[in-house]
């Protein structure tokens, strides 16, 4: 079959390719401990789950409108009000099924052939193909670990050009961790507020921050900002919610409503009663985030521990987000039966196939001298992965 070009530009989702392989080998008996997704492994908190059953048995069964019922709309002004100070109207917000979505639509609406897009690395895995799925050109910024996995301003304006249409800033990062203070944020802004160049802030990890790092949303830095700012966010991560596909943006109107537009001749709407839920999510009790964030935190400094005293391996311990994105370069050029390991995909090999842990490769986020775990399974797991893997490179010469 002829396929056209941009699907052969990109790759699938290596996170979903992990976890895709991690479950075919469960299908053939074999226990498989995966870090792959990151996806929280609590449940979904149970009045969120009332209010989905609440709408099914009142038959908000149909369509909605597309980017959203005013109900959500008006849950999401009040998430942006209530935990990052910012105001906005229903003109100025949109919901869709999962940020990615979100990211999808933003770029539908934005992007074409000659337009670049600034992408710090390491980087979420769908940036880049989003942004080449749109004909357009992902301009990756390489940041460094002893920076913290930060862009600085000076490699931020060595990046822009006339051709740059926007930035995207992921903080708490995923995959390193990095968080960007309210000071850093402030000195890459005045870069690009001057260019008119479009902030892309995907703030999804904003409730998982440690050590008391403080998080700030880019779009409060000023009205100004704001208005240059779309802010990306969604209830998987949060409220647990990877399967019910709802995240939401804010942003100038004309832009929502040219995703509003696209999305008419995509999804058609988020899934109605999963709206209903992120309702109850956004403005319902928030307790249950503080209690999974507490967990993760304890499995963060388990995780990084065990991973140092493994040779070869090198774990920063990341600020913010559910992922740790340890440098493997102490294990390249060692032997693994015939193969000599020289890049994150033999690491990703090797502990799958002689741990039966599965991770995600670093090449997949733009920087192949790492591999990332999402701490976002049960510590028993933690213990168990932690434990095969330190054995499986005892099989390295
Ligand atoms: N942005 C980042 C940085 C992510 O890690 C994820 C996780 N999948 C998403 C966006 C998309 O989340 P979802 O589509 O589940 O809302
Ligand atoms: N964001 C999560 C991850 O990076 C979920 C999978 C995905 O959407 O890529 O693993």
């Amino acid at each position: 079959m002829k396929l056209a070009d941009r699907v052969n530009r990109i790759k699938p989702s290596p996170t979903f390719a992990a976890a895709a392989k991690a479950a075919a080998m469960r299908a053939k008996g074999i226990e498989v401990i995966s870090f792959a997704q990151g996806e929280p492994d609590f449940d979904t908190p149970d009045n969120i789950k009332e209010a989905a059953y609440k709408a099914i048995r009142e038959g908000i069964t149909k369509y909605t409108p597309a980017s959203g019922f005013p109900d959500l709309k008006d849950a999401i002004i009040h998430k942006f009000k209530r935990d990052n100070g910012l105001t906005y109207d229903r003109s100025q917000v949109f919901a869709s099924a999962g940020a990615k979505l979100i990211i999808y639509n933003l770029a539908q609406a934005l992007f074409q052939a000659g337009d670049e897009v600034i992408v710090p690395a390491p980087y979420w895995v769908s940036y880049t193909d989003i942004v080449l799925l749109m004909d357009a050109t992902p301009v990756v910024v390489q940041t460094s670990e002893d920076r913290g996995f930060k862009m600085t301003v000076d490699q931020l304006k060595a990046a822009v050009t006339p051709r740059t249409k926007a930035i995207l800033i992921n903080s708490p990062c995923n995959p390193t961790g990095a968080t960007y203070t309210a000071q850093e944020l402030r000195d890459l802004v005045d870069v690009v507020l001057p260019q008119k160049i479009l902030i892309i802030a995907d703030d999804i990890y904003e409730k998982f921050v440690y050590d008391g790092t403080v998080f700030t949303s880019i779009a409060s830095l000023g009205k100004e900002v704001q208005d240059q700012t779309v802010v990306v966010n969604g209830v998987s991560k949060t409220y647990s919610m990877t399967g019910w596909r709802i995240g939401y943006a804010a942003g100038p109107a004309d832009l929502m409503a040219a995703m509003d537009k696209v999305q008419t001749q995509n999804v058609s709407n988020p899934v109605s009663f999963c709206q209903k839920a992120a309702v109850e999510a956004l403005a319902g009790p928030q307790d249950s985030v503080q209690k999974m964030v507490a967990e993760f935190d304890r499995r963060r400094k388990y995780i990084v521990q065990r991973l140092n005293a493994m040779p070869g391996i090198k774990c920063a311990m990341p600020k913010g987000a559910f992922y740790v994105f340890p440098n493997i370069t102490g294990l390249f050029g060692k032997k693994w039966g015939d193969k000599v390991i020289s890049n994150s995909g033999d690491v990703t090999d090797l502990i799958l196939e002689e741990a039966k842990v599965a991770v995600v490769a670093g090449s997949g986020f733009g920087n192949d001298h790492y591999i990332r775990f999402s701490y976002a399974t049960s510590m028993a797991n933690i213990e168990k992965g932690m434990d095969r893997i330190q054995e499986a490179l005892k099989k390295l010469r």
